[in-house]
């Protein structure tokens, strides 16, 4: 297959912002493909070589990029640079210096799907003394072949910034659709959220029909998309949701992990799928020493603990031992333990499709607790007053609230979703306003006054699932002292964008824009009705959206998140209306 073919999909995908069109253009684009061409494809759609859960990047920095842009253009140096300043996307300098090019290249071959890959690959593997001259010209290379619009989006694959806009639910869509499997949708996404790896799904698909992605089960060193929880504003809204019982256990304010045991070894995954083993030796060691069995894979909470006392202590001790350096040190100065709350395979058994109280009896079954690792607190309730008592213990004990989880036959592990089997209860929600907000930077303003040199606001956004767009809804600028705003440029670096990102919808205008990269956790006074934010603004009245009154960030980077686990506009919408409810009791909901 010609590169070509792919470029010109990029580039119909990037000229539409509705899902359901790009949808049809990759649809159509997929059918036609081989199953393991169509593999990679789905990776480079996202700006990738590999699954989510593969850490190796291409990892060249933009000024590479831009020596191999002005050698496989032979242009004068400063021209090539001057273009960059201006535009700020290197994908565009790429394409506009291709199009200059002082002559046609002599002996240049039609690129192929394969030879881009080939070179990619080595640019990713490329290590040691020799390796940015070699990443260079592997490019340069493809440079000095490609059309102007090929050379657009290779500079924008190896920076992993595609602009083009597909999310992993439009791509689930799109393969769906192409392979008239439209009714098994559902099913499509299971398989991913089980693999974390779309191009796996798609080329199994392609290959085997929905029967392959039938097959798809939860495997011991893939890590698996997490369950994730609703929340609700009272404890009889709880009880009554969940059937009149359930179990409820601490909510542990630390790190979610996700172990995955194969006999001796053991690996620790993040929420974003990131591999923490190494971050955690101690933790590894609990585990290998804990479990009696050959393989597993377990979830639970890696919380900062004083071992003298037994006391639980700030998340933010945890954040310490995400260190690439001094690691021994850091495992006897923040010590941690880890709060076991699931279990999603145990030897040849996938548990996710039982109830919840077998899974846990499982894992209870082949852990040995010890003093660095122990299961969730839990109790099972069938009284208010039962509930409220063990909410108040939960905060005693220095966690931030509870966790209430469905016992009923169908409380399975819904791998990647957040809905009603599990609902969260914080101390924050008997407050104003119903708990924190994880918001992406997507925008800065130019500091003044106090704040010259420095950013002196932020422009943050949620994410809406279903359109698969990032929405505006405040400015950010309190809650940050001179440290942070010192340590803001460097966090932000390497997602520039030009103009504002191609998948956000902003009626805002902002100094510098960036692509939704960066999680912050911020709180807020009130969530009101907005013309100039845009969250939320396919489920409200046109011409609104949603916005968050005295934003303030509460100190914590949620570097456990991706952009697309920020709060999310059906979490935003669900969050407003209790407030609706909260500030106006008995009255209907505002819209
Ligand atoms: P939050 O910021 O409230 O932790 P989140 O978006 O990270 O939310 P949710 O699924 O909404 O994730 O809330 C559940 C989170 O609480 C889990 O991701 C996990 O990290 C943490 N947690 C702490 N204790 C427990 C527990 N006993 N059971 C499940 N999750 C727990």
């Amino acid at each position: 297959m010609l590169y070509s073919e792919l470029a010109s999909t990029y580039d119909r995908l990037e000229s539409t912002s509705s899902r359901l069109e790009m949808t049809s253009i990759l649809a159509e684009f997929y059918r036609n493909l081989e199953p393991s061409e169509l593999r990679q494809v789905v990776y480079l759609t996202q700006g990738k070589l590999n699954p989510d859960y593969v850490t190796e990047k291409m990892g060249m920095a933009d000024k590479m990029i831009l020596k191999a842009v002005i050698d496989a253009s032979r242009l004068q140096d400063r021209y090539v640079n001057d273009l960059w300043m201006k535009e700020g996307d290197l994908g565009s300098v790429a394409e506009r210096v291709a199009s200059e090019r002082v002559q046609t290249n002599l002996f240049s071959q039609p690129l192929t799907l394969q030879r881009v890959v080939e070179n990619l690959r080595g640019i990713e593997s490329a290590e040691g003394r020799n390796s940015q001259t070699k990443k260079i010209r592997l490019l340069t290379s493809l440079l000095h072949d490609a059309s102007p619009l090929e050379a657009r989006y290779l500079c924008r694959t190896v920076t992993g910034r595609m602009r083009v806009g597909a999310a992993s639910m439009t791509i689930l869509d799109a393969l769906a659709s192409a392979f008239g499997v439209k009714e098994d949708r559902e099913d499509v996404e299971r398989a991913f959220n089980v693999s974390s790896d779309i191009g796996f799904v798609a080329e199994r698909l392609a290959k085997d029909g929905i029967e392959g992605v039938h097959g798809i089960e939860v495997q011991v060193g893939r890590p698996v998309r997490s369950m994730l929880a609703e929340r609700l504003p009272s404890m009889e809204e709880i009880l009554e949701k969940l059937g009149g019982g359930c179990a409820l256990e601490y909510k542990y304010d630390g790190i979610r992990v996700q172990a995955h045991i194969d006999n001796d070894k053991v690996t620790l995954y993040s929420r974003r799928l990131e591999d923490l083993t190494a971050n955690f030796p101690d933790v590894v060691e609990s585990l290998r020493e804990a479990f009696s069995g050959q393989e597993a894979i377990l979830e639970g909470e890696c919380v900062p603990v004083d071992l003298k006392t037994g006391k639980l202590l700030p998340f933010q001790e945890v954040a310490h031992r995400r260190r690439k350096f001094g690691m021994e040190e850091a495992v006897k100065e923040y010590p941690v333990r880890l709060f076991l709350f699931d279990c999603l395979k145990i030897d040849s058994e996938d548990l996710t499709l039982r109830p919840f109280l077998e899974r846990r009896k499982a894992m209870e079954s082949k852990i040995k607790v010890t003093d660095s690792l122990m299961f969730s607190h839990m109790q099972v309730v069938d009284e208010l007053s039962q509930a409220e008592l063990f909410f108040e213990n939960a905060l005693a004990a220095g966690c931030e609230g509870i966790m209430a989880k469905s016992i009923a036959e169908g409380s399975i592990y819904r791998t990647g979703n957040r809905g009603f089997l599990w609902i969260k209860y914080k101390k924050d929600y008997r407050g104003d306003l119903n708990d924190s907000f994880d918001l992406v930077v997507v925008g800065a303003y130019t500091g003044k006054g106090k704040r010259k040199g420095v950013y002196g606001a932020l422009l943050m956004a949620i994410y809406d699932t279903e359109a698969g767009v990032f929405q505006t809804l405040c400015k950010l600028g309190s809650g940050f002292d001179d440290a942070f705003l010192a340590e803001l440029p460097g966090m932000l670096e390497g997602h520039q964008s030009p103009s504002p990102p191609s998948h956000l919808r902003t009626r805002m205008e902002a100094d510098h824009w960036f692509e939704p990269a960066v999680v912050l956790e911020v709180m807020g006074a009130e969530i009101s009705l907005s013309p100039t934010h845009t969250a939320a603004e396919g489920l409200l009245p046109e011409g609104s959206g949603l916005a968050l009154r005295f934003p303030r960030f509460t100190g914590k980077v949620r570097d456990d998140k991706t952009a697309e686990q920020a709060t999310t506009a059906n979490e935003l919408i669900s969050m407003y209306r209790s407030q609706a409810t909260m500030v106006d009791e008995g009255s209907s909901a505002k819209f």
